[in-house]
């Protein structure tokens, strides 16, 4: 599992989704947000291990 560190590109939450796939060649992911409670666009701020 690798760790992200995303921002919602919405409401600017900052929160760490982990995969187990790799999304660094990603620029945006579409991914649901908590704090939205709905699917948004993310930006990928960095990887944390
Ligand atoms: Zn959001």
């Amino acid at each position: 599992m690798t760790s992200w560190k995303l921002r919602c590109a919405k409401c600017g939450f900052v929160w760490v989704l982990k995969v187990s796939y790799n999304i660094s060649d990603m620029d945006k992911i579409y991914h649901y947000c908590p704090k939205c409670k709905k699917n948004t666009f993310h930006e990928i701020l960095e990887r944390l291990d």
